[in-house]
Order: C-alpha cells, then structure tokens, then sequence
C-alpha cells in the first residue's frame, strides 16, 4: 500500500468518526520552547492545557515532524527518520482510554477491504503504563489480547510529554511481531526491532513542570479536561504494508537511494557500511526538501544550523560512497517527485527551495577545499617536527578563522575527500565552545535563547 493511500485511509478512517481533518502545522514549532514540531499534538497544546477553548471535541491530523535528537540513529535502526510523518487522532475532553484503544484496534486490524490496515491480530503486542490496569484491561476486553502480549513499563518508555513542562500523561504503546527471523521472541521488553512500535495513544491528563528527563519530572496537577492524543509513524506501517525492511526502503524515500546508487555506482546491499551511508542520504535530502519549504535557510545557529547539518552530512556521506562531483542537483529533484504528491508546494516552490540547497552544497565544498589545504599544510608540519602536535598547532588556528558550523562535519568531509591521505583531524583541545552548544542545540532540538533564536 502507499505510503499516500495509508494517509488517505487514516484521515477518511477518523473523519467518518466525526473528527475534523486539521491540515499539517508547519515543521517550525508553533511552541517557542522546541526548535521543531515533533509530535502531531504540538499545535493543540493550548487546548490540552486549556488555554484556549479547543474550536472541535475532535480533531485528526497528518503531521509533519522533525525529531532531531533521532538523527543519529538514522540508518542504523530500521524506524527513525530525522523527518517523519505523524498520523494521530485527538479528543479534547470527548472520548477517552475506552474510545482511542477501540478506534486503534478497529483500524490497525480491520480489512483492508473496509478502509483498514488489515494487520494480523495474532502480531499485536501492546504495552501499557505499568500501573494502568485500566488501560490493560480494555485491551483484553476491547482487543481479545492475552495476559502476556500486553506488557507493563514504567516512565521512561510509557510515561509521554514534549521533554517541556506541558502536558502529560501515561501512554500504550501498538507494536507488530515482524517474526522471528528479526529478533528473539518475549514482545517489545525483549527486542524493540523485531517488535515494532507504530502507534502510541497517551492518554493526556496531567500536567507537568520541573522536566529534568524523560522519567524525572514533577505532576504540577491534572489538567481541566482528560484529553487523548495519538500518533501513528505513517514511514512505520509503510514499511510494513510495503514488506521492505526499514523505512528508508518505502515509496517516498527510496527513490533517492536508486539515484544514490546510480551516481556512486555502488549496489545498495553490498555492504553494511555503505547501505548506512545511502540511507542517511534519503533521509536527509528529504527532511532538507521539506526544512526548506517550510521556510527555513541554512545557517549557523538554530534551525538554519539543524539544516545545515542535515545538508552537509548528505554530502560528506556521497564523498563517503566515492562521489566527489556535485550531488544535490541529481538527488533533490527526486525527493522533491516523491514527496510532491502529499506535499504539493515542493513542486511549485522547488526553484527557491532547490537554489538555497545547491548553494549550501557549494559552500561546503568551498569549505572543504580550504580545510583540505589548511589541514595537509599542518600534518606536513607535524611531520617535519617530528610529530609534534604543537607544530601543527597554527594550522589548526586557521581552521577556526575558516568559522566552520561543525568541526567534525569539516573533519569527516576532508577524510571522505581525501581519499587514500588519511588526513585526520588531530583535536588538542576539542571544539570551539560555540560549536559544542550548537551541536548540544542539535541533539536537544531546542533554541538557543541566548542566541535569541525564537
Ligand atoms: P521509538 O521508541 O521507536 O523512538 P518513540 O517512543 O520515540 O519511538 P513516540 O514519541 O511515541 O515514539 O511517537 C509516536 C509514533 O511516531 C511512534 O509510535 C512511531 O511510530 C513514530 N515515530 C517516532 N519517532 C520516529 C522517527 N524518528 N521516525 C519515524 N517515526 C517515528
Ligand atoms: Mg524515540
């Protein structure tokens, strides 16, 4: 099934249930404490909180995220994307745990005939908080699932917020078996790859302040209405329904794959390390296309540097896979055919978006000419003294006044460009502090208030 008809079939599925269909938010976070929109609940906050009288009891919606923590888990796990689509479907003091698990199993388990998903009942496991026997016992009455194939956990993984205080609440967890060939068998406790996590429903009660971690955090108090609010990775079940092994093999990203391996003329699943590469390029060239259209430029701080990253990462991985030559041009477009049919201003804003991205690559490639010199230059020194590290010292000090976003995006470009040198980036004494906050900024996808990044 496409990745197209899968969103169709959500938003059909949850409008005949009298919810209204909300268009995606765009991926700047309309909340200024995240840098990005990472979860389909973000634009409704206000109403979970009660700020703001919700304008529907019911809303659906096909969200479009960012999650920039997750970005180096690309290509390695089978289901993170740094862009990502979320389905979700929300109550706002309408229905609560009974009404979101008996919609959840109804779509992931009815026919694909009548709209549905059509997964097998036997691959469902499910996960609850561990103290919510409520939720479990609906899962029994409601699905039919056994005792075991629905697992308690605590905080960490079933307890869901933004990671800002907000709010809150215990969730369940939906994850399909993709069999015994992809890990052990004892459910998702066991083995989060074989089992499969496609939809969370948490159930929106709490609020929630002093957000220290994940699982440390203080309940300031229950919000005025219990609210639900869900989220489904549409790249998730397209994986499945597509029977591909990961998400970077669906219709909406794999095209740029082929294109990889066509200017590498390297065979996507010859080897390991190469197949990483290629996947982290499709990732990144589409969560690039969709940064772009939704307005932001590449930059060295906030959003702008996330994007920035994103694109130099893709090119330092083509120079990795042997592509020396220009690589966006050959690879955007056919982002831009795949992402075009649910994301129609791709296509009419592709001149804009495909200029800002060409030149940044061009940039970069500037970038990496200049360390190359600067960095051979010091090596040479080293060697001449040697092996002194003191000697290369004023080399290194260039490379600063070159005002690079990442050092370590110059470090691994030049090792990738110099093929055969093993110039290698010696590293006294770190990074500059700036590009160590930037890169924290990075990992956290939060702004900058010192920046004054919004
Ligand atoms: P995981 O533990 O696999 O990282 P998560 O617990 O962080 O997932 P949630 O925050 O509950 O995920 O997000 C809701 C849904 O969004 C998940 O069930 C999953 O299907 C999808 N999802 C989350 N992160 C990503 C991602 N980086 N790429 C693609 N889909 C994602
Ligand atoms: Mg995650």
């Amino acid at each position: 099934m496409r990745t197209a008809e899968i969103r169709r079939r959500w938003l059909d599925f949850f409008a005949q249930r009298d919810h209204t269909v909300v268009p995606s938010a765009s991926l700047i976070s309309p909340d200024p404490s995240t840098l990005f929109t990472i979860a389909g609940m973000v634009p409704f906050i206000p109403y979970m909180l009660g700020q703001q009288a919700a304008p529907w009891p019911r809303a659906t919606s096909v969200q479009k995220c960012v999650r920039t923590q997750d970005i180096e888990e690309v290509g390695k796990t089978t289901r993170h994307g740094t862009f990502f689509q979320m389905n979700g479907n929300f109550s706002f003091g309408d229905y609560f745990k009974e009404g979101a698990i008996t919609y959840a199993w109804e779509l992931v388990t009815g026919a694909q005939a009548d709209g549905c998903y059509g997964f097998d009942p036997d691959k469902v496991w499910v996960t609850v908080y561990h103290d919510d026997t409520e939720a479990a016992q609906l899962w029994k009455r409601i699905a039919g699932l056994p005792d075991e194939r629905i697992q308690g956990r605590g905080k960490k993984d079933n307890y869901w917020h933004t990671g800002q205080p907000g709010p809150a609440g215990p969730c369940s967890e939906i994850y399909i078996d993709r069999g015994p060939a992809h890990g052990p068998d004892g459910g998702p406790v066991v083995d989060e790859d074989r089992f499969l996590e496609i939809w969370n429903l948490v159930f929106m009660q709490y609020a929630i302040d002093e957000v220290r971690a994940k699982d440390e955090f203080r309940i300031a108090g229950e919000l005025s209405q219990k609210n639900i609010d869900t989220g489904m990775g549409l790249e998730r079940v397209a994986y499945l329904l597509q029977g591909v092994d990961n998400l970077y093999e669906i219709d909406e990203v794999f095209p740029v794959i082929t294109a990889a391996q066509e200017l590498s003329g390297k065979r996507y699943g010859a080897d390991h390390v190469d197949d990483v590469r290629m996947r982290v390029v499709a990732d990144h060239v589409r969560s690039s296309l969709m940064l772009i259209a939704d307005g932001i430029s590449p930059s060295n701080e906030g959003r702008g540097y996330v994007l920035r990253r994103l694109l130099r990462r893709t090119v330092r991985a083509m120079r990795l896979l042997g592509v020396e030559d220009l690589a966006l041009p050959s690879l955007l477009p056919v982002s831009r055919d795949a992402m075009g049919v649910s994301y129609p201003e791709v296509l009419t804003d592709f001149d804009r978006i495909s200029r800002l991205a060409y030149a940044e690559e061009e940039a970069f490639r500037r970038t990496l000419v200049a360390g190359t010199t600067i960095l051979d230059t010091a090596v040479a020194q080293v060697k001449r003294s040697g092996g002194s590290h003191a000697a290369g010292r004023p080399g290194l000090l260039a490379a600063r006044h070159l005002r690079l976003p990442d050092r370590a995006d110059l470090g691994d470009g030049v090792r990738a460009g110099a093929a055969g040198r093993r110039a290698r980036l010696p590293r006294p004494d770190g990074c500059p502090a700036g590009a160590r906050a930037r890169r924290r900024e990075v990992q956290e996808g939060r702004p900058s208030h010192r920046r004054g990044v919004p």
